[in-house]
């Protein structure tokens, strides 16, 4: 089914978490940036349309700045933000340039998706970069929300960036391959779960837990954007960002992930298309 929907999809956004941005000594992980950017390049070869939805610039800031490592006050958060933006877009941005890709960075906050003037020009930004070839790279603008305009994961973010685009398909790359009925991290009889028809009921029947250590949503918001997305018809694949080839595989079926099948693909289903 992954591979079908991958086959089906033009339009693709997919969300890379912090942890699947990381290394375990809390750096960013380049070799990983330029592998996934290589195969962004293959899908954009065959037709296919990308835009990024990328975490880790708090991870990417305090690798920069060691010393702020111990500062936790919001201000600080703030800065680290500012400065790890930078150095994640950098290495985007020399990783998509070896296949001769230009990206654009577009920062949002949930303001930007209240708004009809903002959201109709993100629309419209998003529209162009993609229709020259550019790949835009979204986060979410972390040095100047404050809790009343943040939309706080980047799971919502991709989810609400999808809807805005009218994507095909919505990929979240997370340090899991899947949702399980409990976390597997912690319950290895956990069983993963295929395919999710109804993310409400979802949620009734399994147990989300917590995150991993760069995490910010688990499994709950990425229920919330698979419910987001799926109310607007666009598929959701939960899959694990640091399996080898992780978006290759699920191009050619041999990656593994939860599918959450939104409103066309479970009418087509059904009716036997
Ligand atoms: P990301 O940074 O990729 O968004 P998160 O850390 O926010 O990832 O969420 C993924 C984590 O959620 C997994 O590492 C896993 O330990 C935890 N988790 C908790 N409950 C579940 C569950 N029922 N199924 C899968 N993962 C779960």
């Amino acid at each position: 089914m992954i591979q079908k929907l991958l086959k089906r999809a033009r339009k693709i956004v997919i969300k890379i978490g912090s942890n699947t941005l990381a290394k375990e000594d809390g750096t960013i992980n380049y070799a990983f940036i330029c592998d996934f950017a290589a195969q962004c390049a293959f899908l954009i070869e065959s037709g296919k349309q990308i835009v990024l939805v990328s975490s880790g610039a708090q991870v990417a800031g305090l690798s920069t700045i060691d010393c702020w490592t111990r500062k936790t006050d919001i201000h600080y958060r703030q800065a680290l933000c500012a400065v790890g933006q930078v150095e994640l877009m950098d290495n985007w941005r020399t990783a998509f340039a070896n296949f001769g890709l230009h990206i654009g960075q577009l920062l949002l906050t949930k303001d930007d998706f209240s708004d009809e003037h903002r959201t109709l020009n993100m629309r419209n930004t998003l529209f162009t970069l993609v229709d020259e070839g550019v790949v835009p790279i979204i986060n979410e603008n972390d040095s100047v929300s404050f809790e009343e305009i943040k939309i706080g994961d980047n799971d919502n973010l991709s989810a609400l960036t999808a809807v805005l685009w009218n994507a095909d398909l919505l990929i979240l790359f997370s340090d899991i391959d899947g949702v399980y009925d409990k976390n597997p991290k912690r319950f290895p009889d956990a069983q993963r779960i295929p395919v999710v028809e109804n993310p409400a009921e979802l949620r009734r029947n399994i147990s989300v837990e917590g995150t991993s250590d760069f995490g910010t949503g688990g499994i709950a918001t990425k229920i919330d954007a698979a419910e987001k997305a799926g109310a607007y018809g666009i598929d959701m694949i939960l899959a694990d960002g640091s399996a080898p080839r992780a978006l290759a595989s699920l191009a050619d079926g041999s990656g593994q992930g939860t599918v959450f099948i939104g409103e066309e693909t479970w009418r087509r289903t059904h009716s036997g298309q």
